[in-house]
């Protein structure tokens, strides 16, 4: 899939980085810049925590054995 753009395109700043558009991925430069942007959008709304997994915890907690010796 080619995205050509039409003559009268002309490539704005990307909002993420300032460089100018790729027309594909327009207003953005780039994928990555598309994803970064997005991402600061979630920053603004809610954080996203890093994962905790409770399950974690309980491999720490070993099981009554019988440790007779
Ligand atoms: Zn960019």
């Amino acid at each position: 899939m080619t995205a050509t753009p039409p003559e009268d395109w002309k490539p704005r700043p990307c909002p993420t980085c300032g460089k100018p558009a790729a027309y594909a991925e327009r207003p953005f430069c780039s994928r990555r810049c598309r994803l970064l942007d997005l991402g600061r959008w979630f920053d603004g709304g809610y954080a996203i925590p890093a994962v905790e997994d409770d399950d974690d915890a309980d491999r720490e907690t070993l099981p009554d054995g019988d440790e007779d010796a």
